[in-house]
C-alpha cells in the first residue's frame, strides 16, 4: 500500500462532524476561586442559591410610597429616609412617604417610588403629589426580579467571562467547580526547521507554527507542554509521541502528516496509535491527522496539523480548536459567522471549502480579500481582520455577492 492511499478523502464538513461525534469531555474537575476563574469551563449547572436580588429596592433616588394611597392623599408626609444598606425598618402609615436611595430596600408596604426630578415638595415634610402621573410599581425592582431563587444562572460547559463571574460574585459564590485546564504537548517537524533567535542554515526556515500554536491554546486556557523541533526522523517522533502521552491529554504537531517523502510524524503516529488520516477537500489546510494513543493510563488525543502555517491556523480554528473546547469540557459554541457583501470578485473552485483571508469593513458591511493567499503566506494573517468561509457549493463571486465572514478579532 502506498502512503497516500492511506487517506481518506471527506468534505470539511464531513471532517468537522467525524471530529464531533469522536470526542467528548476528558478533563477532570476541581474547585477554583471565582476570582481566578476567567477563561475556565463551569464544571455544573450552577442553581441561584438566593434570589437576585434579594429584597425589593428602589431603582430610583426619589420618594417611596404606596400608589393606593394617592385614591384619598394629594399630599404625602415625609417621615423618613432609606438609604442603600440602611433600611427603614417601620412600616408607613397610609398617606406616608419615605426619602429612598436606589438600591435602599423598599420599606414595607410601599410598592412605587417617585423619581426625585420629578418630585415636588411643599415643605420639607410635604410631597405634592398632584398630577403627576404614576403606574403602581414604578421604579421598584421586585425581589428575585434577576434571578428566582432555583433557576439556572449558569450552563455546565460556559465560558466564564468577566460577566459570568461577576454573576456568580452577585449569588454570593467565592468559589466553583470548573473542568481541570486542557493539557496540550506541542512540536514542530522538520529538517528544515531553526529556531528564532539563531542564525539560519542553508535551506532552512525559522519555526513559526509552535509559536501561533502556543498563542492559540494560551487563548484557549490551555495548560501547555513545549516539546520543541523534532527532526524528520520516525525513531525520534515515534519515541517523543511515546513519552509524552501519558503526560498530557492532547499532543498537537505540525507538518509531516501529508504525503510528501518525509511526512514520518504520520509513520510515527501510524506505529502508536489509533489514527484517521483526513484528505480533507478544504483549502488551505487538506491534511489532517487525528486519533489515540493509547498508554498505561489512558488514551491521548492527537492532532497532525499541516506544517504551512496559514493552512495550519485554518485546519486549528475550523476543526481542531472545537475539537479542543469538546475535551475541555466547553459548550459547543459554532464559529460566529456574520454576512458581508464581497467588493470584487473572488475566485471559488465548487467542491471545497475555502478560508481566504480578508478585510471586513466595518461601516459598509462588506469584505475585499487581501492581496496574498499563499498557504504559507503569515502575512496574509497579520493583514487580514477577517476569514471568509467560502462553503463547498459556493462559485465564482462577483462584486456585491453575499458570504460569511468570521471577523478574527478576539477570536483567533
Ligand atoms: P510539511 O507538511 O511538513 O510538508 O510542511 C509543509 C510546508 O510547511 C513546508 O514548506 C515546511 O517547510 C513548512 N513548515 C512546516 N513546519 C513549519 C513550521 N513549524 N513553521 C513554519 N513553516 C513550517
Ligand atoms: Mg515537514
Amino acid at each position: 500500500m502506498t502512503l497516500s492511499a492511506q487517506f481518506t478523502p471527506c468534505s470539511f464538513s464531513q471532517a468537522r462532524q467525524q471530529l464531533q461525534t469522536a470526542l467528548q469531555c476528558i478533563t477532570a474537575t476541581e474547585i477554583v476561586t471565582v476570582g481566578t476563574a476567567l477563561e475556565r469551563f463551569c464544571a455544573e449547572n450552577i442553581h441561584a442559591p438566593v434570589n437576585v436580588p434579594a429584597f425589593d429596592n428602589a431603582a430610583m433616588d426619589g420618594y417611596a410610597f404606596r400608589a393606593q394611597d394617592l385614591n384619598n392623599h394629594d399630599e404625602l408626609t415625609l417621615v423618613g429616609t432609606a438609604l442603600a444598606g440602611h433600611a427603614f425598618e417601620a412600616p408607613l402609615k397610609p398617606g406616608q412617604a419615605l426619602r429612598i436611595t436606589t438600591g435602599a430596600p423598599m420599606p414595607a408596604g410601599c410598592d412605587s417610588v417617585l423619581p426625585l426630578e420629578q418630585a415636588v415638595l411643599e415643605n420639607s415634610t410635604t410631597l405634592n403629589m398632584r398630577q403627576i402621573p404614576i403606574h403602581a410599581g414604578q421604579h421598584r425592582r421586585c425581589c428575585g426580579e434577576d434571578l428566582t431563587i432555583g433557576t439556572t444562572a449558569i450552563e455546565k460547559g460556559r465560558r466564564l467571562g468577566p460577566a459570568e463571574l461577576g454573576l456568580l460574585a452577585a449569588l454570593g459564590m467565592s468559589e466553583i467547580l470548573v473542568q481541570k485546564r486542557l493539557r496540550v504537548a506541542i512540536f514542530s517537524t522538520g529538517d528544515e526547521l531553526n529556531v528564532a533567535g539563531h542564525e539560519l542554515g542553508s535551506g532552512q526556515i525559522y519555526d513559526s507554527n509552535r509559536i501561533t500554536l502556543h498563542a492559540m491554546l494560551t487563548r484557549l486556557g490551555a495548560e501547555i507542554t513545549d516539546l520543541g523541533v523534532l527532526s524528520d526522523d520516525p525513531e525520534t517522533l515515534t519515541e517523543t509521541l511515546r513519552l509524552s502521552a501519558p503526560q498530557v491529554d492532547v499532543i498537537l504537531t505540525s507538518g509531516g502528516v501529508s504525503a510528501g517523502a518525509a511526512d514520518f510524524t504520520r509513520q510515527a503516529f501510524q506505529r502508536l496509535g489509533d489514527m484517521h488520516f483526513l484528505a480533507i477537500q478544504m483549502r488551505p489546510g487538506k491534511p489532517l491527522a487525528f486519533g489515540r494513543i493509547p498508554h498505561l493510563t489512558g488514551n491521548t488525543y492527537v492532532f497532525g496539523l499541516p506544517g504551512n502555517p496559514v493552512a495550519m491556523m485554518m485546519s486549528f480554528i475550523f476543526l481542531v480548536r472545537p475539537a479542543l473546547q469538546l475535551l475541555a469540557g466547553a459548550q459547543f459554541t459554532p464559529v460566529p459567522l456574520i454576512q458581508a457583501k464581497a467588493t470584487e470578485a473572488i475566485y471559488k473552485k465548487t467542491g471545497r471549502t475555502e478560508f481566504q483571508r480578508g478585510n471586513y469593513d466595518f461601516q459598509q458591511c462588506q469584505v475585499t480579500p487581501t492581496d496574498k493567499q499563499g498557504s504559507a503566506m503569515l502575512t496574509s494573517m497579520v493583514q487580514a481582520n477577517c476569514i471568509l468561509v467560502l462553503p463547498d457549493e459556493q462559485t465564482n463571486i462577483v462584486p456585491g455577492d453575499t458570504i460569511s465572514v468570521v471577523l478574527m478579532q478576539g477570536f483567533v
